[in-house]
């Protein structure tokens, strides 16, 4: 079992606090759920607990099984298992998904060590039929001429194949048709289990409709001011944010 704690976070840009104080535990095997509305920072703290050098932490910690991460480079962090999907949309042309694939699985090994082709290939085949990905989709170069669902898939194939612990996912697309977030919502429900945990950004309910979470946090400029379980989601739905913002401010 793992746990990825982080503790009273506090995020700045440039001289901006976006993060003011968040705190959160996830445990592998859960599904955590973040919404709220457009500017909030739930996409800079993804960012900043993957370790993107914009994302500055002033105050907190980040600890993966009680470790402080915040040392690492983000690089690091990868290998040590936090993964951020959905930061990659840009195209790799003549790149084909397997050997990007191939080439960031390597990445992530420890130097000298070398990825067997005949491995690699099987576990890439078993991930895609898991995931029901057609096999001619690993000859595509990335991201080239790929719908919204197609991008989606590839984000969870390389998901599927880095075996991450904990996962953060950003879903920053605000253009997501239905098709797409299917897609997103299928390969987590497929890779979720005891061995991963999960931090689903998003403000769509209807994710949520597809990808029922253990957890559902509200943040508000910069901290978690609600929590509770799937139906705090749908009364979100329901309600908007308005609500949460009063109860919060009364509080
Ligand atoms: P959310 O994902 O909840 O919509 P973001 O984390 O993207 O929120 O943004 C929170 C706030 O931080 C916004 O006001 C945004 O303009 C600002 N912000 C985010 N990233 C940067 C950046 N790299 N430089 C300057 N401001 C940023
Ligand atoms: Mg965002």
């Amino acid at each position: 079992m793992s746990s990825l704690e982080i503790r009273n976070l506090h995020v700045s840009t440039g001289d901006k606090e976006i993060v003011k104080g968040v705190s959160l535990t996830i445990n592998s095997g859960e599904v955590h759920a973040i919404m709220g509305p457009n500017g909030a920072g739930k996409s800079s703290m993804a960012k900043a607990i993957a370790g993107h050098p914009d994302y500055l932490i002033t105050e907190g910690e980040v600890l993966l099984d009680a470790k402080s991460v915040l040392e690492m480079e983000s690089d690091e962090r990868a290998r040590a298992g936090i993964f951020l999907a959905f930061q990659y949309p840009s195209e790799v042309p003549g790149v084909s998904i397997a050997n990007f694939l191939r080439a960031a699985i390597q990445a992530r090994m420890a130097e000298g060590e070398e990825i067997d082709a005949a491995a690699y290939y099987k576990r890439l085949y078993e991930k895609m039929d898991l995931l029901k990905i057609d096999r001619k989709f690993t000859s595509r170069s990335v991201n080239e001429g790929f719908s919204g669902g197609e991008k989606k898939r590839s984000e969870i194939l390389q998901m599927a194949m880095l075996e991450p612990r904990f996962a953060l996912m950003d879903e920053t697309d605000s253009g997501l048709d239905i098709d797409a977030l299917k897609i997103v919502a299928e390969g987590v429900n497929h890779l979720r289990g005891p061995n991963l945990g999960v931090l689903l950004i998003t403000h769509y309910q209807r994710l949520l409709n597809y990808i029922v979470p253990d957890h559902v946090h509200v943040m508000i400029d910069g901290r978690l001011v609600k929590s509770g379980d799937r139906t705090l989601a749908l009364e979100l739905e329901s309600k908007g944010y308005g609500w949460v913002k009063k109860e919060f401010a009364n509080a």
